[in-house]
């Protein structure tokens, strides 16, 4: 490990508030790691001259220690880290509460902290946390009543009561560890931090992880996108964040929540998302034992017909497909399987069958280059022999070197079975949807470790003349801008029709008379958000219009509201609506993983119709193009119906410009280029809205 090597592998632990005293945190520690530590453990306590009859040393400085461990109470744990850091230990893990999550004193506490941690430069665990674990060298710093078998997952988790919960369950399922660490309030090292030392670990194989937060969404993206191109990273990510302070104006401000936000960064991240702890460990079990397979084809073999459609159901529901079967194959089976079998997948082997007809069929099954994984499904029958069948199934499964899950159904006439096929690292479940769930993470792999990175664009584009657009709001009381701010777009070199803002009637008259054809003629205001929903914007205006156009848009502005500050009408070219899109391209910011970056289906209707998706900015093209790719709509832009298929090209080079932007202005809070017309014939922005933080200008 390249980073954290000192806080699991230590030498000599020092505990800082090492004591006997019973049902004591500072007893807890010294106990567990007196049990199966491999190095050396000494105590801190100036008032005992010996704790577990190792003498006590009085002050952490002189233990010659390389870990510290830190129980004694708030008030002299920061002083503790100080002579730590002193002395040379890089590596303190802080048990002790009292810091950040009580209130503005440990807050400030928490604060000192971190400010003597980076002065010494310290790896830092903690504050509020269990301890952690490392089976290698045998050690067990935390308060946790139970130890963790050695394995090779790594965990880590926010919450130390979720890591006594879950040892106490993997002990019993004979699930192992290498590394386990309780976050706590995470002052210094973060889940970055542990997944980079881990992605550096040889004998780390899947990080797997609870999370309530993720405090630097930026840097956890780049740093977990490298590591999951070998190894494999599972989050339950429970919680909301507070969605930021600032109130949303814009649509993609509403609809874009911190839960998008996470979705999308874990998405990036090539994070595999478990929703249940249930799901956390189905999938990091088979990515730690098996092989992901080379094609999403399952092949289900059952001597039962009710669970081979209940198995089909939720292959149905995965990523993963029903394979369909080589001629050779069905050849096989046909010659193979008695009448009332199927040779289709599900293949039926039917429930006379036994152990060496069932081994058959997984053998041949195995054997079809069409069949990237296969389900072993079995119901208890007197000719069928479960221990015998496991037997098989683990010496096919590394015969074939395919992934195998297996769904021997039964109570404890399975037990045996199954401990056979754990040892092989193929999971037993009663439920077909978990084996389906272990094999759908295997094929999420697969695609997560072949990813390819590529750097975003970089547009030419006039990045002076967008800080002056932007500027404007410093001379306002309003920090939201409009359609006055339509040449931001042009600056960045998103399209945009023809028009300007004037006003007064006669102006509105010479713009629309330099345009051809009709016009469509806007409010311009920073007190009337949506334009349209106070009829603010008339599309199709003949010239001879204009004149009672400007009228009733100014009288229908100070009808809705009296004081409204009026800029102007905006007269602007028609786009044709009929042969484009409307879409919505649009950004929010998240506290955690900045700027959002929203696409879908446009128009007045997006809240009612949220058919978006999202990703963290900045963008590079390809991930720009899934976005297209990804709404419900996108059959749309590829011209259903005998249309014709839009500029898509022009959208994902406006979503990728967009990205640009709002990486350049972290003062761009919120901006909704919507509609975005997109046409056979190319792209226009034709409305703008945005917020701007003129401090971060
Ligand atoms: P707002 O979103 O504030 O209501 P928009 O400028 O987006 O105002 O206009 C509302 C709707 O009017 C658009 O979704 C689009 O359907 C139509 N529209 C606006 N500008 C044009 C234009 N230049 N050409 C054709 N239709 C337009
Ligand atoms: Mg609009």
């Amino acid at each position: 490990m390249a980073e954290l090597s000192e806080l699991f592998a230590p030498e000599r632990i020092a505990v800082v508030g090492a004591t006997d005293r019973e049902g004591s945190v500072g007893r807890a520690i010294m106990e567990n790691l007196i049990d199966s530590y491999v190095g050396e453990v000494v105590p801190v306590n100036p008032s005992r001259e010996a704790v577990f009859d190792r003498t006590a040393f009085d002050g952490v400085g002189e233990t010659d220690a390389d870990l510290a461990v830190v129980v004694v109470p708030p008030e002299i744990a920061v002083d503790a880290v100080r002579e730590a850091g002193e002395a040379g230990i890089r590596s303190v893990v802080v048990i002790t509460a009292g810091f950040g999550e009580t209130g503005s004193d440990g807050a400030a506490r928490e604060q000192e902290l971190r400010a003597v941690a980076e002065s010494y430069d310290i790896d830092l665990v903690g504050p509020n946390s269990l301890g952690i674990m490392s089976t290698p060298v045998g050690m067990n710093a935390s308060f946790g009543p139970e130890d963790a078998e050695s394995g090779r997952m790594s965990f880590m988790s926010q919450s130390g009561a979720f890591i006594t919960a879950v040892l106490d369950w993997a002990n019993e399922q004979g699930i192992g560890f290498k590394d386990v660490v309780s976050l706590g309030n995470k002052a210094v090292l973060d889940e970055s931090d542990f997944v980079e030392s881990w992605g550096d670990d040889a004998a780390t194989d899947v990080i797997i992880g609870y999370l309530e937060g993720i405090d630097n969404g930026q840097r956890f993206i780049e740093t977990a996108r490298e590591v999951t191109q070998e190894t494999p990273i599972v989050l339950v990510k429970s919680g909301r964040t507070d969605a930021g302070a600032q109130a949303a104006s814009s649509h993609t401000g509403t609809i874009a929540g911190s839960d998008e936000a996470y979705e999308a960064g874990l998405d990036q991240a090539g994070v595999i998302r478990a929703e249940s702890v249930q799901e956390l460990f189905d999938a990091a079990r088979v990515l730690e034992s098996q092989p992901v397979p080379e094609r999403d084809g399952v092949a289900v073999i059952t001597n039962a017909g009710g669970p081979g459609v209940m198995t089909t159901d939720a292959i149905g529901d995965s990523r993963l497909s029903m394979a369909s079967f080589s001629e050779e194959t069905l050849d096989a089976f046909r010659e193979t399987l008695p009448a009332g079998g199927n040779v289709y997948n599900p293949v039926d082997v039917v429930g006379d069958a036994d152990n060496e007809r069932f081994r058959d069929a997984v053998d041949v099954a195995l054997a079809d280059e069409n069949v990237g994984s296969v389900i072993v499904l079995a119901c208890p029958t007197a000719v069928l022999d479960y221990e015998a069948l496991a037997e098989d199934t683990v010496a096919l499964q590394e015969q074939h070197g395919k992934p195998v899950a297996a769904c021997f159904m039964g109570g404890a006439r399975v037990d045996a079975a199954e401990n056979a096929l754990g040892e092989a690292g193929i999971p037993n479940y009663f439920d077909p949807a978990r084996a389906v769930g272990g094999l759908d993470a295997l094929s999420q792999f697969r695609d997560i470790s072949t990813r390819e990175y590529q750097e975003p664009t970089e547009f030419d584009v006039d990045r002076e003349r967008a800080r002056e657009i932007l500027s404007a709001v410093e001379d306002r009381a309003d920090t939201r801008l409009g359609v006055e701010a339509m040449e931001l777009l042009d600056a960045y070199g998103i399209e945009t029709p023809e028009g300007s803002i004037v006003d007064a009637p006669t102006d509105a008259l010479e713009i629309a008379e330099g345009i051809d054809g009709d016009v469509v003629m806007k409010i311009v205001s920073p007190d009337i958000l949506h334009k349209s929903d106070i009829g603010g914007v008339k599309v199709g205006v003949s010239h001879e219009n204009v004149y009672d156009a400007y009228e009733d848009l100014v009288s229908r502005a100070r009808n809705y509201q009296p004081d409204a500050t009026i800029i102007g009408v905006q007269v602007q070219e028609m786009v044709d609506l009929d042969t484009g899109v409307e879409t919505i391209v649009g950004v929010n910011r998240d506290p955690q993983f900045g700027p959002l970056l929203l696409f879908g289906l446009g128009g007045i209707f997006v809240e009612t119709l949220e058919d978006t998706t999202f990703r963290v900015a900045p963008v590079s093209r390809p991930e720009a193009a899934a976005m297209t790719d990804e709404i419900d709509a996108a059959p749309l832009l590829r011209g259903a119906r005998g249309r014709d298929p839009v500029d898509i090209d022009g959208v994902v080079e406006t979503i990728q410009r967009l990205s640009q932007l709002v990486t350049d202005f972290p003062a761009i809070l919120e901006l909704d280029i919507n509609p975005l017309v997109a046409a056979p014939d190319g792209v226009s922005a034709v409305d703008v809205r945005l917020t701007v933080d003129p401090d971060r200008l």
